[in-house]
């Protein structure tokens, strides 16, 4: 029987064959473009477009739906590429792990409905509809609620926040509120997933409002009022919802662990580089230790992250939890790319402050993985309590 002392971890092999295309793909959308769009805070319309011909996008639905049916460390490797070529995976990761529980939970007509268009490119599922102004990290108090109006139709009201992409993406994967709360034996319960069709729902009881943020992120605001839905939107059993999406939080995990070990290896090669080059007081200013050794320091903690994130991926597709590692990937690459950022500010000096290096963006970009998809102090709640069973503080 596999356990977790049996998973093997290949450290051979390290998915070049895939990491080559990426990196070719990449090469056409240099520092110039990503900058661009982070200017005019637009969408990286052409990029995407290009990954998802490539096929990348599909890279982990199942073969019989047109996809790739790679595996999780695989899309890791891809998104790590991207963010380690100088781009922002942000503009289309949602895709890779909020498929996976239409994929796990979906009926078969749902999934041979979306599935094929999804993996050609045909649709994008692109947006992911759960936090709230009101309840933020505290996902199972969240109060949009979906009531069911005969036996065809759900009504959804309420709001949500920080919904990204929702105005790049054909379908919205909703949490909502399908049984009150004083009505649900645990606090889990009473949630209930929906996978809503945006262009028949925007101006009929959806209303999206863009938010501008400090970097490039295409964020919103969602309204809905009296939005009226087919019920064959609802993925699963109604009540189950906030299972299904904990169920997929371990491949988003691990996938954004990767983009942050992408966006450290991008800070630490420029870092070096730079570090190398410029020469102040006669010589290289990588030459003093003081430049030096945080650039040996970040690397070194970029190399440990990236061992669990690659335990994570393992475990992951060995089908065996991974709950513990991919929290502990996600927290470890996300705090190694936050100080590979700021390593970096720091050996460009007064030029990290300038636009055309790119390294004021990648270091605003990178700073919100500690915060979403979900924040630092929620992960170290997760291991504090789950994995060494110390009490909830409320
Ligand atoms: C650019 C951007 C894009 C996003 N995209 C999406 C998206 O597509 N879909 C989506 O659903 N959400 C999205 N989010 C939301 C994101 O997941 C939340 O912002 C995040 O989970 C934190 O929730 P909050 O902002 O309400 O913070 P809060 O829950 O208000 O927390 C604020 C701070 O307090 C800390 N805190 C709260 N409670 C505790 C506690 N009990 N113990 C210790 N510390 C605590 C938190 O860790 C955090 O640091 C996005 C956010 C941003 C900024």
């Amino acid at each position: 029987m596999m356990t977790e002392n049996t998973v093997k971890i290949d450290l051979t092999y390290n998915y070049e064959d895939l990491r080559d295309p990426v990196r070719a793909l990449c090469a056409k959308f240099p520092g110039e473009y990503w900058r661009e769009k982070d200017t005019d805070r637009a969408y990286p319309e052409e990029f995407v477009d290009e990954l998802t011909k490539s096929g990348f996008l599909a890279a982990l639905i199942p073969e019989e739906f047109g996809g790739s049916g790679l595996g999780i460390g695989a899309g890791a490797a891809i998104l790590e590429e991207i963010n380690a070529s100088g781009g922002n995976s942000g503009a289309c990761h949602a895709q890779m792990y909020t498929m996976g529980t239409l994929l796990r939970h979906g009926s078969k007509e749902q999934k041979r409905a979306y599935l094929p268009k999804i993996a050609s490119g045909d649709l994008r599922l692109q947006a992911f509809g759960v936090t709230e102004p009101t309840t933020g990290s505290d996902t199972t108090q969240l109060n949009t609620t979906a009531i069911k109006k005969g036996n065809d139709t759900y009504v959804v009201n309420g709001q949500k926040v920080w919904i990204s992409r929702a105005q790049q993406s054909d379908l919205l994967l909703l949490l909502a509120r399908t049984t009150p709360k004083e009505e649900c034996k645990k606090r889990s319960d009473g949630l209930s997933v929906f996978l809503v069709e945006l262009d028949k729902a925007v101006g009929k009881g959806l209303e999206i409002k863009p938010i501008r943020t400090m970097i490039n992120h295409n964020t919103n605001e969602l309204f809905f009022d009296n939005l009226e839905i087919p019920s064959n939107t609802l993925i699963g059993e109604e009540g189950k919802g906030f299972r299904y999406i904990l169920d997929g939080m371990n491949a988003e995990r691990i996938l954004i662990a990767a983009e942050c070990i992408g966006d450290a290896r991008w800070f630490i090669k420029k870092s070096s580089s730079y570090a190398s080059e410029r020469e102040v007081f006669g010589g290289p200013i990588g030459a003093n230790q003081g430049v030096q050794f945080p650039i040996a320091r970040v690397y070194a903690q970029t190399e440990a992250a990236d061992l669990v994130v690659k335990k994570a991926a393992a475990l992951f597709e060995s089908g065996l939890p991974c709950g513990p590692e991919a929290n502990m990937a996600k927290l470890l690459a996300s705090e190694a790319s936050w100080e590979a950022g700021d390593t970096c500010m720091q050996t460009f000096g007064g030029f990290g402050f300038a636009e055309e290096y790119d390294v004021e963006r990648k270091f605003r970009e990178t700073r919100l993985y500690r915060t979403a998809p979900i924040s630092t102090n929620m992960i170290l709640g997760y291991i504090g309590q789950h994995v060494l069973g110390m009490p909830r503080s409320y």
